[in-house]
């Protein structure tokens, strides 16, 4: 019987397993992680820098505008900005195909933010510096290890700093490069960092949904429509009926509500009240039970007086299936402890199984 998706890599792809724990114990790559120790001041100057330029929403420019100048410092060829705002960055190499290594520019915080950003110690505060301020200077430290030699690769590299990854950007910056004909055929593996987790490698494309519910009725004030059906009453049953949807455990599927907003006040005339769901698929049929649950989580018994309209605001697809060898690789190299011995590292944690489960990223701890 084929392995299936919770296998172990080892018993995947044995081979790979010893080629990683190869190149862990060459001195390149020995070198280039003493290189990276060496330079955490510096990355920690560059993501205070990022995080303290604005980038809500569909206003990245300024950051990408900073991203493009540190491209160039680090030596990539040629660097450029499309037309809905990515910015790009090239290492050239011998072979076919693109390896991607991207990091989203945006983050979720709203025009006008206070961005009290600072560093306290050894510890980085403020809105974006971790999401996605972590993954953007990782990508920079990956480009600034390559610039200062050593290391060999034979594919070319493309360095992208993407719009609109967050919220109602709805993967837009990576939705234009894959259905550019410049890039859509020629990235052919793609490694994105986001956040400051060194926890976690997600080998599966995670897809979502995300949905608007906004409730109608003729209730809210609360005197003279008392006993008629309150939208924000309806809203906060439907809310607590959504949550107790069952959903599978593997392939691991979750959902949230994250907005909900509505009324004026005790005594105000009715306002519709809304919400925002979402929910985080996998591409199996049972994760379908979640779309259809956000569907019917309407007490009945309050209509017809009461009007619910439910909008999907995102649609980002899934993919389940075999462990790839590309998947693979990622989740190996993870388990591998590339640390100097001479150097009083924590012991490897004890690994876990399965792809897309809580392994230890080495590679840019
Ligand atoms: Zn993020």
């Amino acid at each position: 019987m084929p392995p299936g998706p919770g296998a172990e890599v080892s018993e995947l792809f044995p081979s790979m397993q010893q080629e990683i724990a190869r190149l862990c114990a060459s001195p390149e790559i020995r070198s280039a992680f003493t290189w990276f120790r060496a330079q955490e001041p510096q990355f920690a100057h560059w993501q205070l820098e990022l995080a303290r330029i604005a980038a809500p929403p569909f206003g990245e420019s300024a950051r990408g505008a900073w991203l493009a100048e540190k491209f160039k410092e680090l030596g990539l060829d040629p660097v450029y900005t499309d037309e809905v705002g990515n910015v790009f960055g090239t290492r050239s190499g011998f072979g076919h195909g693109y390896v991607s290594l991207s990091a989203h520019l945006d983050t979720v915080f709203p025009a006008g933010t206070p961005l009290n950003v600072r560093q306290q110690g050894s510890r980085l505060y403020g809105p974006g510096v971790s999401d996605n301020g972590a993954g953007v200077t990782a990508i920079l430290a990956i480009a600034g290890v390559l610039q200062a030699g050593g290391l060999h690769h034979a594919l070319p590299l493309l360095f992208v700093g993407n719009v609109g990854e967050e919220g109602e950007g709805d993967l837009r910056g990576m939705r234009h490069i894959f259905s550019t004909p410049r890039w859509k055929d020629s990235i052919h593996y793609s490694l994105v960092l986001d956040g400051a987790g060194s926890d976690t490698i997600v080998a599966e494309a995670l897809g979502s949904r995300r949905f608007e519910v906004i409730v109608r009725g003729p209730g809210g004030h609360s005197w003279s429509d008392f006993g008629t059906p309150n939208p924000i009453i309806v809203l906060s049953r439907t809310i607590d009926a959504f949550s107790l949807t069952p959903v599978p455990g593997s392939p691991k599927t979750t959902f949230n509500v994250g907005v909900i907003r509505g009324g004026t006040s005790v005594n105000s005339i009715r306002l519709p009240a809304g919400s925002r769901q979402n929910a985080v698929l996998t591409g199996t049929p049972k994760s379908r039970r979640v779309r259809t649950s956000i569907k019917n989580s309407t007490p009945k018994s309050f209509r017809p007086s009461i009007v619910v309209s439910k909008r999907s605001v995102g649609t980002k697809r899934a993919t389940w299936g075999p462990p790839s060898f590309q998947s693979g690789i990622f989740a190996t190299a993870a388990r591998c402890n590339c640390a100097d011995p001479s150097e009083n590292q924590e012991p490897p944690r004890p690994p876990k199984s399965g792809l897309g489960r809580t392994l230890k990223p080495i590679l840019f701890s």
